[in-house]
């Protein structure tokens, strides 16, 4: 395709070169430009994906953008993913569910709403860990957003049993509401889970870095640990879950596969993920169980 030279080496924008963003705010220090663009190079996609950032009281403007200047569609994200619900002409099932939307895709001008946070959590899970979830116990700490869509995307896989804990009780009791196969739990269910996945925001750089979600005493050998938080890349959860003896991923493998639905709803065709994985694999820490403190 246009744009790039038969070496790979040049990669020009030119009058034809299409334009995918990112809205969130304040969104600056994302990874999915370098996530999406070099999965667009390796493609042959003649595209390039940029960070609008976008404060709140912008964000209906943004949207109306999309379809203004014929971007191909936008990511979204913090604070926007609720917002930009009532902007879109359409929703996804999963989006509509969720009352979140974290992809919106430009269908000649109709802008459809649709969240792959979920799919990428599963996707994540069955290409890192090698685990369907089908018929398994997930344990999932939070009820915030990320928390909604991993729940959503096990109830729709199948999973046998799917436990909830929140610090803040109500929000984890609406989340059950979603099927009878959520159940809200307390800190000791967690033994009996395959899986354990921290979407709280509990261990991300700041006020937060030095606190964890869960009494890691708690954790078993034979449980798989997916901390959805990557900034730091190991938080205190990790180390302590790798020194149990747990296999444990950070959030790097969700937010590369969540991307990677996106474009795999764009253009019809896999995303090259060992390429996007590339991208991110210096941040991937994959520090021995042994050095753990
Ligand atoms: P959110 O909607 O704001 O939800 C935050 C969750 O964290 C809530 O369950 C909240 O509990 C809990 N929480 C916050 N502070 C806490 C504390 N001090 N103690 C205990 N629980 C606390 O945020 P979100 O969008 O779901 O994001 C949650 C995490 O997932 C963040 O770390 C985010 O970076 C990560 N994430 C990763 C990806 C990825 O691709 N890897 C994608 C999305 C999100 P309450 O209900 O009690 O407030």
């Amino acid at each position: 395709m246009s744009g790039i030279d038969d070496s790979g080496n040049e990669w020009e924008i030119s009058g034809t070169t299409r334009v995918v963003g990112l809205i969130g705010y304040p969104a600056t220090y994302s990874l999915s430009p370098a996530i999406h663009n070099a999965a667009y190079r390796a493609m042959g996609i003649d595209a390039r994906y940029v960070v609008f950032p976008v404060q709140g009281d912008a964000v209906r403007e943004a949207v109306a953008a999309i379809r203004a200047l014929n971007l191909v569609g936008v990511s979204v994200t913090v604070p926007h993913k609720s917002a930009v619900v009532e902007y879109v002409d359409e929703l996804t099932s999963a989006a509509s569910r969720l009352s979140s939307v974290n992809w919106i895709s430009n269908n000649d001008g109709t802008l459809v709403g649709d969240s792959t946070d979920g799919e990428g959590f599963l996707r994540a899970l069955a290409q890192m860990h090698g685990v369907d979830v089908t018929g398994r116990h997930v344990a999932v700490l939070g009820a915030g957003g990320a928390a909604r869509a991993i729940v959503g995307a096990c109830v729709d896989a199948g999973c046998g049993q799917v436990t909830v804990m929140n610090r803040t009780q109500s929000a984890a009791i609406r989340l059950a509401e979603l099927s009878p196969v959520i159940r809200v739990g307390s800190a000791p269910d967690v033994v009996s889970a395959d899986v354990v996945v921290n979407a709280t925001s509990v261990g991300m750089d700041g006020a937060l870095v030095d606190e964890m979600p869960i009494d890691p005493s708690l954790l078993q050998p034979s449980q798989v640990v997916m901390d959805l938080v990557y900034s730091p890349n190991k938080t205190r959860l990790y180390t302590a879950a790798r020194a149990r003896g747990c296999e444990v991923s950070n959030g790097l493998g969700m937010l590369v596969h969540q991307a990677a639905a996106q474009i795999e709803r764009w253009t019809g065709k896999p995303a090259p993920i060992d390429t996007m994985m590339r991208v991110v694999a210096p941040r991937v820490d994959d520090t021995d169980a042994s050095e753990a403190t």
